[in-house]
């Protein structure tokens, strides 16, 4: 067996680990943050009529501009914004790989409060970037007057908001992404993976970006939509930055059957949504299940949970595995995260976590 230290691989990425949240085929899963709810039947079923029609071209390459898909982005999106505004890519993970292609690399560095979201220095380390962590208070907000502050100090290339914050929930204010726009040099991207599960009037930084072309907001189709397994994450930016994410991408980067399945999936936005309430529901009763046994959950604007007072995080985490319920040890000490799943799904994981019973 050869082993990687015996390869001649790029000295910056000896002694990396790679993303691995376990797969494991548990009946209760909420350690990923997905969707818990099937894509609805309806639309499944016009999902496979555009994929059939995908295929009869399928000797083709693809729209390598994902025309209509830009277009039905854009429409989602609102706020006035256009399809040469928009940029997609296979997951939201791989549109923030094209951001940091095109501007960060080597000799560069990207920035984001910590704990924040894992992949950003996997991604960042990926181009041959440095990462740099900013920190936050102890409750896990940020200041609009510190963020600055830390962004003036780091002065980085690219920097990553996380709104709300993944693994912590922390909701993000406009005031933290305007101070932090005016005190950085370099790209600022938002990234609102799990916007929709935010209060309905929470603004977005989309309505930031007129006259920011610096700034980029990110989203995805893995979380509220139900579609992880699709693999369709999207931003919305200046048309110029989007100009530079031309340059890194491969050609057709996104397949006609993945096209064609993403648009399906938004002309049916309002079914695709419909559980985000349900979902929302479930988490704000998993906070205060926690909260009644005695854990300490932090305020949540997402579709998870992270809850601190865990003695033997690691300990809590197996004797729910052995019950047949998977969540996610974030490696934050005393603390351990679940995604918010079916009312079912969740009242296993609350039942389970009662019968162990070993909260501080
Ligand atoms: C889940 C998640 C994403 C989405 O990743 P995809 O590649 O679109 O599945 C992006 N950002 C954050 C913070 C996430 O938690």
């Amino acid at each position: 067996m050869t082993s990687l230290d015996e390869l001649p691989l790029r000295a910056d990425l000896r002694g990396l680990t790679p993303y691995g949240a376990p797969q494991a085929p548990l009946p209760v899963a909420l350690n990923v943050n997905e969707n818990t709810h099937p894509v609805p039947d309806a639309v499944v079923g016009d999902i496979l009529d555009d994929i059939a029609l995908a295929l009869t071209d399928v000797n083709r390459y693809p729209d390598r501009e994902f025309t209509a898909l830009r277009e039905a982005f854009a429409g989602y999106l609102g706020h006035g914004l256009t399809a040469d505004q928009i940029w997609a890519g296979n997951g939201s993970n791989e549109v923030l790989q094209h951001i940091m292609q095109a501007f960060a690399g080597p000799g560069r560095t990207a920035f984001g409060f910590a704990p924040t979201y894992s992949m950003y220095p996997l991604i960042t380390q990926g181009t041959g970037a440095r990462w740099i962590s900013g920190t936050r208070e102890d409750d896990y907000t940020i200041t609009a007057e510190d963020a600055a502050a830390q962004v003036r100090d780091a002065d980085p290339d690219v920097i990553l908001l996380c709104s709300p914050n993944n693994p912590t929930g922390t909701p993000l204010g406009l005031d933290v992404v305007e101070a932090v726009y005016e005190a950085a040099r370099g790209i600022v991207i938002v990234d609102e993976a799990y916007h929709e599960f935010a209060p309905k009037d929470a603004a977005s930084a989309l309505s930031l970006l007129p006259g920011r072309p610096r700034l980029a907001v990110s989203r995805t189709m893995s979380k509220a939509f139900a579609f992880a397994g699709a693999r369709v994450g999207y931003l919305a930016a200046d048309p110029a930055f989007i100009d530079a994410l031309r340059l890194v991408r491969l050609p057709y980067h996104l397949s006609a059957l993945t096209q064609a399945a993403a648009t399906a999936a938004l002309r049916n936005s309002a079914t695709m949504l419909r559980m985000v309430d349900e979902i929302v529901e479930q988490r704000d009763r998993i906070t205060a299940t926690l909260e009644a046994l005695g854990y300490t959950p932090h305020a949540s604007w997402s579709n998870f949970v992270l809850f601190g007072g865990v003695d033997d995080p690691r300990a809590v985490w197996q004797a729910l595995y052995d019950r047949g319920v998977l969540i996610r040890d974030v490696g934050i000490p005393g603390h351990l995260r679940v995604t918010a799943g079916t009312e079912a799904e969740t009242t296993a994981f609350l039942d389970a976590l009662a019968s162990i019973g070993s909260s501080s």
